[in-house]
């Protein structure tokens, strides 16, 4: 219990911990958000502790709009950034210091959808063993379950004849 005490106490001296130390007290109860333009209470706004300013801060915007904005900003970053990730990507693939590594991990997940049993998996079986494409079985969900039962039957069989020899 001692040992505790001290702890807390070496705390209360670290700036490091002063923050939760500080009470949130506002001289504000409500705001005006600058992207919806409407006067919300501060329970609509997120608050941060600002280290600069030791003490803590409203965000400037609602938490609503943080949320669409923070969609709007990184959905407008994937958009800028799409040419050059697939540009990578292909430069990635084509690399010869890559194919083995690129060969290993495409078979490791061949190996885990065969394993798990996933769509893209028993879509491919359709395909080859029913000659259902995959554009039908992706609007076919029942016949994706079905196949995938059917499968599951089958190796269930062949685990129990196994077990027999
Ligand atoms: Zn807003």
């Amino acid at each position: 219990m001692s040992n505790r005490n001290t702890k807390v106490q070496n705390q209360h001296q670290s700036p490091a911990f002063a923050k939760p130390l500080l009470p949130a007290v506002f001289s504000i109860s409500s705001k005006v958000c600058p992207i919806c333009k409407t006067e919300k209470d501060l329970s609509n706004f997120g608050k941060y502790f600002s280290k600069e300013r030791q003490k803590y801060r409203v965000q400037n915007y609602c938490k609503s709009c943080e949320k669409s904005e923070k969609k709007r900003r990184s959905a407008e970053y994937y958009e800028a950034n799409k040419e050059a990730r697939k540009q990578y990507q292909k430069e990635h693939r084509a690399n010869p210091n890559n194919k083995e590594k690129l060969k290993a991990v495409s078979q490791k997940f061949k190996i885990k959808y065969r394993e798990e049993l996933q769509d893209c998996y028993v879509r491919d079986r359709l395909t080859q063993d029913n000659k259902i494409p995959n554009y039908v079985s992706r609007e076919l969900p029942e016949i994706v379950e079905a196949k995938r039962l059917q499968i599951k039957i089958k190796r269930k069989i062949k685990s129990l004849n196994n077990g027999k020899k």
